[in-house]
């Protein structure tokens, strides 16, 4: 290095992927301190609120579980005038409120006297030295040994996109079943694939959301349309308050971002633009949550560990080489058959045992799952599409 390090590691980015790594950092160096990795975490931001809502299937503990409010056994899948009902006890699917995700995080970093979150700071630049990093950010530069680059990306090109917009709305009668959470409600009107989902977490209180894989992001107009009219058919809803509005976009590239493939060693691209997300169903959470454990557990296993000697060295990929090529056909489907995507999602819920595709959707699958959801599946369609995969890679 040039310059000699002022931190161990330099998180770029304190919201969810940045964040649930720094925790843990703070959580090892306070447990054990001879061995404490300085960091430090830049985040623009100048203080944090509730901005999302993340929910998940949650199969294990995490530092974040005080942050979930409301959990549910049950969730449905809807296609083609018939409803698919599933349920497990083991595994809720669950909703983390997330400024209180933001304030449990805090508190870990603001009782550590080895990692700190400069608020108010972006990072304008970085250039990767012999050994370590140098990044220039809006308040004063560093040197690090390691960086973890959580940065939102620009949106590759030409790629299937989930892009959403959700209402959470209050209603002056009961409407919404608090039992059962909408997952995938198919209304078979749109020319991309399109479904509704709502998490009730009362009977006069749920999000709504409207929800479409394509490679086109419409107008504002186009989603507030799509939920006013599905309010009004589903529910019978002219009127309602809004409470809170959020929208986003996950990219779902059939070839997934490879950490092993990145560009420099001691930069690692973590989160939503990177290979956490699983690109098949967008969910970020539960799979960030597991990779940050074990990220910095491979830190603190062999921290003097270099990276030019070893390239794989610290930097744990999110899913195994068998979940990103299951990901990669599906999505090949999904992009060729548009159409059928509704059909074969209703087959998923239907035919699949709930725990066994709940754990095949979090990359928990044991081989028996992978062979459920295959023989779910239309076989012919699906094995067309592995060969163009295979072609293809
Ligand atoms: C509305 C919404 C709902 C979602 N719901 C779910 C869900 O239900 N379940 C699920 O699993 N996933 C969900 N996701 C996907 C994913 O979990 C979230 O997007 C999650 O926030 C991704 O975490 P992240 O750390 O990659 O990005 P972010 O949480 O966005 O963090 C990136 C950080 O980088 C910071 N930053 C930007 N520029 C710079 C810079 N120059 N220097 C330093 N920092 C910078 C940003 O301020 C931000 O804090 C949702 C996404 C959205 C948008």
């Amino acid at each position: 290095m040039n310059q000699s390090p002022d931190f161990d590691v330099v998180i770029l980015g304190g919201g969810m992927t940045g964040l649930t790594l720094a925790h843990h950092i703070a959580q090892h160096n306070a447990a054990q301190p001879a061995r404490g990795l300085k960091t430090l975490v830049l985040e623009p931001r100048e203080s944090y609120r509730r901005d999302k809502t993340w929910c998940y299937w949650r199969q294990a503990s995490t530092p974040f579980d005080e942050a979930i409010t409301h959990q549910w056994s049950q969730w449905s899948v809807s296609f083609n005038g018939e409803t698919q009902v599933c349920r497990s006890e083991h595994m809720p699917y669950v909703r983390v409120d997330s400024g209180r995700f933001y304030d449990i995080a805090q508190r870990e970093i603001e009782v550590s006297d080895s990692v700190t979150l400069r608020l108010g700071e972006a990072a304008t630049a970085m250039t990767a030295q012999h050994a370590g990093v140098a990044i220039t950010s809006e308040g004063e530069s560093c040197c690090a040994k390691k960086v973890f680059d959580t940065r939102p990306k620009p949106l590759p090109k030409d790629i299937l996109l989930q892009h959403f917009v959700g209402w959470e709305i209050e209603t002056d009668s009961d409407v919404f079943d608090p039992s059962t959470v909408i997952l995938m409600d198919f209304v078979n009107t749109a020319q991309d694939i399109h479904f509704f989902y709502v998490l009730p977490f009362s009977p006069r209180h749920a999000l709504v959301e409207t929800t479409h894989f394509s490679k086109v992001i419409p107008a504002d107009e186009i989603y507030a349309g799509e939920l006013e009219t599905y309010l009004a058919s589903r529910f019978g809803l002219r009127e309602w308050r809004t409470l809170h509005r959020e929208q986003g976009v996950i990219p779902m590239p059939r070839k997934a971002p490879d950490l092993a493939a990145r560009a420099h060693r001691q930069i690692v691209p973590l989160g939503l633009h990177s290979d956490t997300v699983k690109p098949s169903t967008g969910y970020c959470y539960p799979h960030a949550q597991q990779q940050a454990l074990a990220q910095v557990r491979a830190l603190f296993a062999r921290p003097d560990a270099n990276p030019n000697t070893n390239p794989q060295d610290h930097a744990v990929a999110a899913r195994s080489r068998l979940n990103r090529w299951l990901d990669a056909v599906f999505i090949g489907f999904l992009e060729e058959h548009p159409e059928r995507a509704g059909e074969i999602f209703y087959r998923l819920f239907s035919r699949v045992p709930s725990n066994a595709l709940v754990r095949f959707l979090s990359d928990q699958a044991r081989p028996t799952d992978v062979i459920r959801v295959m023989t779910a599946l239309p076989m012919g369609a699906f094995i067309r599409q592995t060969f163009r995969h295979v072609v293809s890679a």
